[in-house]
C-alpha cells in the first residue's frame, strides 16, 4: 500500500458500515469518511495541489482533522502539521522553512493562518464542519506513491535552535501503524479513543494511522478534559485508549465511583511520550482494572522505538523492548557500546526512524549516521534487550559533581500520599554548579511544608538527590499533548532556599 490514505479506501469497500472516526457529537463509518477525504482531496487537487507539495495543516483532534490529513496525502502532498496554538510568527517560520504554498485551517484557528497568508501570499482553505461535502470531482483513488517519499512533517523544537522539521517517509508512517496493530492484538472490531492532539506524532502516527490501517474506530476527544474523556470511554465502549503520564494521573484523582463497571470493554492503556511513574501505573490498573502499556519514541522515530506488547510479559520502570526490526542500543559517554546495566545515550535503527531534517543537512548529520539515530536520551537495557529511560541527557543535573537524575527524584515524589505532580530541575547554583529544585503540585486540601517533605524524601533518597530548594505550585506548565514541560519552568535565584 503505497498511500496512507488507501486503508481507508479498502474498508469503505470492504467494511462500509464500519464506524471509523467518532467525536462526542459524530460518527462517520468507512463509506462516509472515504466519501468526505475523496471530496476533500478532489477540491486540494482543484486547487493546484499536487505530489510533494507541502500543504500546512493546523486543526485541533476532531474528525475533520482526518480528512485534511488523508485528503492531502491522496494528491500526494507532504503534509505539515502544526500546533492549534502557534502564533503567526511560527506558523511563518515554518511556511518558509517548508517551502509550503498552501494552507488548511480550522475555521477557529483561521485567524493566526489568514494572517501568515496575507502576508506570504498563500492560498488559504477553511476546514469546517462541511468539510469533504461533495464536489463536482472528487479524487478516485489516492495517487500512487514511492516507499521513500516524505508524506508528512512535524516541527519539533528540540533543545535548541530553531523548530527542525523532521521528514517521515510513507513507509515510516506504515511500519509503525502495522506494529501497533501487533502491540496492542488490535482488532478491527475494536474502539480506540483518545484526546492526544492529532498535529503531534503520538496522536497522528500511532494512534490514528493505527487504527485506520487496522480498519478499527476511533473516537477523538478536543481538548483533554478528564470527566469528558470517562465520559466518552463509556458511551463509546472503548476498547483501547492512548495518552500521556499525565492525562493517567488526571483520570485516576476523577472524584466519583468511576470505575472497571463504567467501562468493561477497556482492556489496554498505551502510554508514552514522557515517563510513567510506577505510582501513577499501580493507581490507575487498580481504579480502572485496566493494563498500561508504556512505550517509548520520539517525533524522529515516527513516535515509536520501543514498546510493551500486549500478553507479553511487562516490566514496570521499563518503556519495554525494540519493535520489531528496529535495533536499540547503548552508547557510552566515550562512545562505546555500553553492556548490559550501564547508562549511556540510546540509539535507535530501524523501519520507524526518519529520512532525515527537511532543509537541514548538518542537523541530520549531527543526528543520523548510518540509519542510527541519537536520540539524546538516557538509558539502559537489561539482559533481556527491555529499555529504562533514565532521562533526557539534557535534564542530567550534575550537582558538585554527583549526577542526579530528575525522572528518579520525581518517581520518589509521586509516592508521597500528598503529592499529586512534580517536576524537578537543576539551577544555578555557586557552590554546587548546580542544585536540585523541585516543583510540586498538592492534592486539594493538602497541607505540607517544605521542610516536613524534605525530611521525608532524605528517609529515601541518598541526601545529594534530596531538592534542596522547593516550590509549590498550583499547577505544571504543559505542552501540546500534556507533557510537563521542564523549559517552561521558571525559577529565580533567590528562591525555595531552606
Ligand atoms: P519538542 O518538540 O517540544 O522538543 P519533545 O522533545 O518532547 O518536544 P517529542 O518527539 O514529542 O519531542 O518527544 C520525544 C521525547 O519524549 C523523547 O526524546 C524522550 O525524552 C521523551 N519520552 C518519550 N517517551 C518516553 C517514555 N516512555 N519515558 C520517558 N521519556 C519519554
Amino acid at each position: 500500500m503505497p498511500n496512507m490514505a488507501d486503508p481507508i479506501w479498502t474498508h469503505a469497500t470492504g467494511a462500509p458500515e464500519r464506524p471509523a472516526l467518532r467525536s462526542p457529537s459524530t460518527t462517520w463509518n468507512y463509506a462516509t469518511l472515504r466519501d468526505k477525504v475523496a471530496a476533500f482531496a478532489g477540491h486540494l487537487r482543484d486547487r493546484g495541489i499536487s505530489q510533494g507539495d507541502r500543504v500546512l495543516l493546523i486543526a485541533p483532534s476532531v474528525p475533520e482533522f482526518a480528512v485534511a490529513y488523508y485528503a492531502a496525502q491522496a494528491v500526494g502532498a507532504i503534509v505539515v502539521t502544526l500546533n492549534t496554538m502557534s502564533t503567526p510568527a511560527e506558523i511563518e517560520y515554518v511556511a518558509t522553512d517548508s517551502g509550503a504554498r498552501h494552507i488548511v485551517a480550522w475555521h477557529a484557528s483561521a485567524v493566526a493562518g489568514e494572517r501568515v497568508a496575507s502576508k506570504l501570499t498563500m492560498d488559504l482553505v477553511i476546514l469546517d464542519a462541511g468539510a469533504g461535502a461533495a464536489t463536482r470531482a472528487p479524487l478516485d483513488e489516492p495517487v500512487e506513491r514511492a516507499d521513500d517519499d516524505t508524506a508528512i512533517l512535524l516541527y519539533t523544537s528540540g533543545t535548541t535552535g530553531r523548530p527542525k522539521g523532521v521528514q517521515l517517509t510513507v513507509a515510516n508512517l506504515f511500519a509503525v501503524a502495522s506494529a501497533f496493530i501487533t502491540q496492542l492484538n488490535f482488532a478491527s472490531t475494536e474502539k480506540f479513543g483518545t484526546a492526544l492532539p492529532l498535529f503531534h506524532v503520538f496522536g497522528q502516527c500511532v494512534c490514528m494511522n493505527t487504527v485506520m490501517l487496522a480498519g478499527g474506530s476511533f473516537s477523538v476527544l478536543s481538548p483533554f478534559e478528564p470527566r469528558a474523556m470517562l465520559a466518552m470511554i463509556r458511551d463509546h465502549e472503548i476498547d483501547v485508549v492512548a495518552g500521556v503520564p499525565t492525562m493517567w494521573n488526571y483520570l485516576v484523582h476523577v472524584e466519583g465511583d468511576f470505575g472497571p463497571k463504567d467501562c468493561p470493554d477497556l482492556r489496554l492503556a498505551a502510554s508514552g511520550g514522557a515517563s510513567l511513574p510506577v505510582e501513577v501505573i499501580a493507581a490507575f490498573e487498580r481504579r480502572f482494572a485496566c493494563t498500561i502499556l508504556e512505550g517509548y519514541g520520539l517525533t524522529e522515530t515516527t513516535g515509536a522505538a520501543s514498546y510493551h506488547r500486549d500478553g507479553i510479559e511487562q516490566r514496570a520502570g521499563t518503556v519495554g523492548v525494540a519493535l520489531p526490526d528496529t535495533e536499540i542500543v547503548i552508547e557510552s559517554l566515550d562512545g562505546r557500546r555500553a553492556p548490559v546495566g550501564e547508562v549511556g545515550q540510546v540509539l535507535v535503527k530501524g523501519p520507524t526512524v526518519m529520512k532525515g531534517y527537511w532543509n537541514n543537512e548538518a542537523a541530520t548529520a549531527a543526528d543520523l549516521s548510518d540509519g542510527w539515530l541519537r536520540t539524546g536520551d538516557l538509558g539502559r537495557l537489561d539482559g533481556d534487550g527491555y529499555l529504562a529511560i533514565v532521562d533526557r541527557a539534557k535534564d542530567l543535573i550534575i550537582r558538585g559533581g554527583y549526577n542526579v537524575y530528575p525522572r528518579e527524584v520525581e518517581e520518589v515524589l509521586y509516592s508521597h500520599p500528598d503529592v499529586v505532580e512534580a517536576a524537578v530541575i537543576g539551577v544555578p547554583d555557586e557552590r554546587y554548579g548546580e542544585e536540585v529544585a523541585a516543583v510540586v503540585v498538592l492534592a486539594p486540601g493538602r497541607e505540607l511544608s517544605a521542610d516536613e517533605l524534605r525530611a521525608w524524601l532524605k528517609e529515601q533518597l541518598s541526601a545529594y538527590k534530596v531538592p534542596h530548594l522547593i516550590r509549590f505550585d498550583d499547577a505544571l506548565p504543559k505542552g501540546a499533548t500534556g507533557k510537563i514541560l521542564k523549559r517552561a519552568i521558571e525559577w529565580t535565584t533567590d528562591e525555595g532556599a531552606t
